[in-house]
């Protein structure tokens, strides 16, 4: 099970380097984005499974309860989102959701597990087969999602005679990271791989357990395609900042906005404040402090559109 969208990528000047956009912000699904790829996965699973009933966790903004309501509605099949009560706010991806017809449960952010038991648990009992989603599209499909969006890199290289030694993107989870990752040491036989930097710009995680999650959902996903023996090629080369988070998950400041603004007059490139705009602005940090001048960096722009109008209705 592959999808290659051959998301389209477009070149710039920036900073005096030649920055390459992949738009995952085009996935033609629901607005797309990096959950929108990886929503085609599930897709296979929950029909597979014959399941009867979506349930999935996350906040109110987020891109991929909104992804997940548009897959249960696609499929005609009732959604139901668990929602830690802390972070309950308006944003549109909270009215697409409801739009969508998905129903909500808030809980403690402390009880969001039992919760997410009990709430199987009592499908079950009322004959639903329900499936579960982890939150982010987390595990091996998702990060098989992101093996096969490497793939699309590399095919783009190769026909185009380029090499990226950079490529930066926003990471969460970590599973959009563990994918790229696994996809470069998969490919790691046909071209020189070894050097490319992959670099997640962590828009809420400390580097410690970012990287021990990124370590995990690769493990999991090698072991799961017999490819063990790749592990340890990994181990100490995970680049995962955790310099660019400011105050942590949805925190933003000035200067992020004002980058927000600039982009998208400059190039037409929508950015949001929790995700695509802060990996952005991390990069421009790390070719500024690292003086990178004349390379070919790839960004992944991992979507979140109605993000940017949520930042639009918070300017004054
Ligand atoms: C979820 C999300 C990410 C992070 O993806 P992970 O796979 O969880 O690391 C990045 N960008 C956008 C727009 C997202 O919605």
């Amino acid at each position: 099970m592959t999808y290659l969208f051959n998301t389209p990528i477009c070149r710039y000047r920036y900073l005096n380097n030649n920055l390459y956009i992949k738009r995952e912000d085009f996935i033609p699904f629901s607005f797309g984005g990096n959950k929108a790829r990886k929503a085609f996965y599930f897709l296979e699973e929950i029909k597979k499974k014959k399941a009867n009933y979506i349930v999935t966790y996350g906040s109110v903004s987020s891109n991929h309860c909104r992804v997940a309501a548009n897959l249960a509605a696609f499929l005609k099949l009732p959604c139901l989102i668990i929602t830690p009560v802390e972070n309950d706010h308006i944003s549109y991806n909270k009215k697409l959701t409801e739009l969508l017809g998905a129903k909500r449960i808030f809980c403690k952010v402390t009880d969001v597990k039992e919760t997410i038991d009990r709430t199987l648990s009592d499908l079950y009992h009322d004959g639903f087969y329900p499936y579960f989603i982890p939150g982010g599209g987390h595990g091996n499909l998702g990060t098989q999602a992101y093996v096969d969006c490497f793939q699309e890199i590399i095919d783009y290289e190769q026909k185009q005679n380029v090499y990226f030694p950079y490529v930066f993107f926003a990471s969460g989870t970590g599973t959009t990271q563990a994918g790229l990752i696994c996809g470069n040491l998969l490919n790691s036989k046909k071209i020189m791989n070894f050097h490319r930097q992959i670099i997640g710009i962590s828009i809420a995680r400390k580097k410690e357990y970012g990287i021990s999650v990124i370590k995990k959902s690769i493990c999991d996903y090698l072991e799961s395609m017999e490819k063990k023996e790749l592990i340890e090629k990994c181990q100490n080369s995970i680049v995962f900042l955790d310099e660019y988070i400011k105050k942590g998950y949805d925190q933003t400041d000035d200067e992020i906005d004002k980058l927000i603004v600039s982009i998208f007059k400059q190039f037409s490139i929508p950015l949001d404040r929790t995700y695509t705009g802060k990996a952005f602005s991390g990069m421009t940090h790390y070719i500024l402090n690292n003086k990178l001048t004349d390379q070919n960096i790839l960004f992944i722009h991992t979507g979140g559109t109605p993000l940017f109008f949520d930042f639009l209705e918070g300017l004054h």
